[in-house]
């Protein structure tokens, strides 16, 4: 193929769609609450939570949210709560050692063969369970400098085939953007497969519009996309359509969840949001036990209970819709998969 021309996807000068809902999302709590017909008072919102990390939702995100219900599986991942600002021990700043592996390109290279390069700091969505809460990653990304420093990483260790786009979110970049990458990436042999960490598909499915499509069907790598999604709600009529639109791309679509309690830690909740995935067109990947981030403590569940929750799931659903119950441990050479401890050691639920 032909790499050394210009790309055939110019910026586009009127802003798009997408684009105008992401400036459109929702940042005040109060607001939020008034949208689900919830009185302020009774949901413990903090303002001290929402300054550290402050609230962002998209409206079409909120519309999935069950109206007056406090305890949305939705609503608890993006409020911000009294619950955070408690201290406990044992959750850090820097949960899984990617600050001092950071180290100012943009490419983090823990694991054999892949390259994750963390292209913005931007999400579409505040998770209030995200390491990066605690992160300036709007300066420290691969894009600040062009892409550049990011390539040249990637170009001088010929051990790296796959390039995984990651953040925040990649898609929050511009197509044009995603598309400079790409065409300097395409100029380096050794890599054979190209894959994107992105939410926004599932909270703001209109960004995979014709162009971000085109841009990935016109890839020469095969291609993943690995979603987020934690739970069934999350999907709708408007993600059906975005993952389709991918999967014509001949994308393989997966899907990584985190564990996390008052969301899914229910064998239902995560069975149904295998089922609900599937019936999208996602095959689930990873269940993640929560990193243990400053102010995520009140959404962990605790090991025993999660390997509970994986063996009944694997007791009801087909093979291929149990994820796998992994954690991130900083210094291990890949996502560790959760295993019982020997029956003499084994801790109690809790
Ligand atoms: C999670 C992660 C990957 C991808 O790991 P897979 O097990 O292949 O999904 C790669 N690099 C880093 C730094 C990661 O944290
Ligand atoms: S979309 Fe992903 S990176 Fe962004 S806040 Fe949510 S969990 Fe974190």
């Amino acid at each position: 193929m032909i790499t050394a021309g210009p790309s055939p996807i110019q910026p586009d000068p009127t802003p798009q769609r997408w684009q105008q809902l992401w400036r459109d999302a929702v940042r005040d709590p109060r607001e939020l609450a008034g949208l689900l017909g919830l009185d302020p008072d009774v949901l413990a919102i903090s303002d001290a939570a929402a300054a550290q990390f402050a609230l962002r939702v998209p409206r079409g995100f909120i519309a999935r949210m069950r109206r007056g219900d406090p305890h949305d599986p939705l609503l608890r991942q993006v409020l911000p709560l009294d619950a955070e600002m408690q201290a406990s021990p044992g959750f850090s700043l820097d949960a899984v050692g990617d600050g001092p592996a950071n180290a100012g390109t943009g490419v983090i290279r823990k694991y054999r063969g892949r390259a994750l390069l963390v292209a913005t700091g931007s999400c579409a969505i505040n998770c209030r369970y995200c390491f990066r809460r605690h992160f300036p990653y709007a300066e420290q990304n691969a894009a600040a400098a062009g892409w550049s420093e990011a390539l040249a990483a990637i170009a001088a260790d010929p051990g790296i085939d796959e390039v995984i786009l990651s953040g925040g979110d990649p898609w929050s970049l511009a197509t044009a953007k995603l598309a400079a990458l790409t065409d300097a990436l395409a100029d380096i042999p050794h890599i054979r497969r190209l894959r994107v960490h992105t939410r926004l598909p599932v909270v703001l499915p209109e960004r995979v519009d014709a162009e971000l499509a085109q841009w990935l069907a016109n890839l020469p790598w095969p291609v993943a996309v690995v979603l987020h999604a934690n739970h069934a709600n999350e999907f709708d009529e408007h993600v059906d359509a975005a993952v389709a639109r991918l999967r014509d791309t001949g994308a393989t679509v997966l899907n990584q969840a985190v564990l996390l309690r008052g969301v899914n830690d229910s064998v239902d909740a995560l069975a149904a949001l295998s089922e609900r995935g599937f019936a999208a067109g996602v095959l689930p990947y990873y269940l993640h036990q929560l990193d243990r981030v400053q102010g995520a403590a009140h959404f962990e569940v605790d090991d025993a209970r999660a390997l509970e929750l994986h063996a009944q799931l694997a007791v009801r659903l087909s093979g291929y819709l149990v994820p796998r119950l992994v954690r991130e441990v900083a210094g291990d050479t890949g996502k560790r998969p959760l295993r019982a401890l020997s029956d003499g050691n084994q801790s109690t639920a809790g």
